[in-house]
């Protein structure tokens, strides 16, 4: 326990830990540890961002995927998923309606969708980018081949969201299928950091399988990877996934590796994400003040958005109308910090 807050005292002055201090932080991580890390890594945020949160409006244009990750809702082989996908006319005036709130970047997430190949995404990357002026771009559209990334780059992309899932190579193969490999999933990250876009890891917290020593995995590939962005959330079930029994992660424990890596990475973009929302009512307002400085809110169709279910319960609550957004202003106020939704929010991190 005293080493765990010596560890932790260390990282919030240093902003680093060795292989063996990341692994003995996660070990003896109690009460009076997490909480000076809360605190510590809420400063830290404030000094890069002060009290504003960047909002982006998601976008979830696809369901349907080529692939079989054993968490997720959305894998093909989950019969009983309602498929949908957006047109790009629909996606569009998504993007317009949020445009017309003051978004300034717009996250086009989805499954691996084979309909939406590299000619059809980097002409709505392009028709995005026309159409709302001055806008950031985000995709998180999974595993593509380098010159597909160099295309979509082109087109106006900007960053792209793919988490790691786990930089652990077992716990990987236990999370994936054989065909879906972690020297790819890496390789693709490495594409994205050298074709210049701001790039996003990240892993559940929780997941099947994940021990403390996975986790100083994942702290350290991101220690050394530095990416802009670092999604994470707690691992919650699907009831028609292979993990329908598993216990969900918990949010503390979320709240706790949050804070650990905002004081790895003072300078990254780290979203409160869905999946902590969902497993708290407060959740989103906690990854605040345990060191994020993102919150996403959903543009998404409200009867699409409906069937993009990752995990069970999935908060639902978008901001697609002006009082969806001005509650989410309001509660971000509660806890003293202000939407900053017209800035485009780029990373302050340089390669
Ligand atoms: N297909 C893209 C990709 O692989 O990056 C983006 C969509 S994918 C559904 C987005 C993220 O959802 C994944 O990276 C994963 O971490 C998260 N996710 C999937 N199933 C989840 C679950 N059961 N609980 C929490 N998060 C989950």
């Amino acid at each position: 326990m005293a080493e765990a807050l010596a560890l932790a005292r260390r990282l919030a002055e240093t902003h680093t830990l060795d292989d063996a201090g990341l692994l003995a932080l996660l070990a003896g991580c109690g009460p009076e540890t997490a909480a000076f890390l809360r605190d510590a890594a809420a400063a830290t945020a404030r000094a890069a961002f002060g009290r504003k949160v960047y909002l982006r409006g998601l976008i979830e244009f696809t369901n349907y995927c080529r692939c079989d990750c054993r968490y997720c809702g959305i894998r093909r082989s989950n019969t009983r998923a309602v498929r949908y996908r957006l047109t790009p006319e629909q996606i569009l005036a998504c993007c317009r309606l949020g445009y017309g709130l003051g978004f300034r970047t717009f996250v086009l997430q989805g499954g691996e969708d084979g309909w939406w190949n590299d000619d059809r995404l980097c002409r709505l990357v392009a028709a995005v980018k026309a159409a709302c002026p001055g806008c950031a771009v985000t995709l998180s559209v999974g595993e593509r081949s380098r010159e597909s990334y160099a295309r979509l780059r082109a087109a106006g992309a900007d960053r792209y969201l793919l988490r790691h899932e786990t930089a652990d190579p077992d716990h990987y193969a236990l999370l994936h299928p054989p065909e879906q490999r972690l020297e790819r999933r890496m390789q693709c990250l490495r594409d994205l950091q050298d074709l210049g876009y701001q790039v996003g890891a990240g892993m559940m917290i929780g997941s099947p399988g994940q021990t403390d020593e996975c986790l100083a995995a994942d702290l350290r590939f991101l220690r050394d990877f530095r990416p802009h962005m670092v999604g994470i959330g707690p691992f919650l079930s699907h009831p028609d996934t292979p993990f329908r029994h598993a216990p969900d992660g918990s949010a503390e424990r979320t709240l706790v590796l949050l804070s650990i890596v905002r004081l790895l990475l003072p300078q990254a973009l780290l979203p409160s994400t869905t999946a902590l929302g969902t497993a708290l009512p407060d959740g989103r307002e906690q990854g605040i003040l345990h060191g994020a400085n993102v919150v996403m809110p959903n543009l998404t169709p409200p009867a699409e958005r409906a069937h993009y279910l990752l995990y069970h319960d999935k908060l639902s609550t978008g901001a697609e109308s002006a009082a969806g957004l001005d509650e989410l202003r309001r509660r971000l106020a509660a806890i003293g910090y202000e939407a900053d939704i017209e800035n485009r929010g780029d990373s302050p991190l340089k390669l």
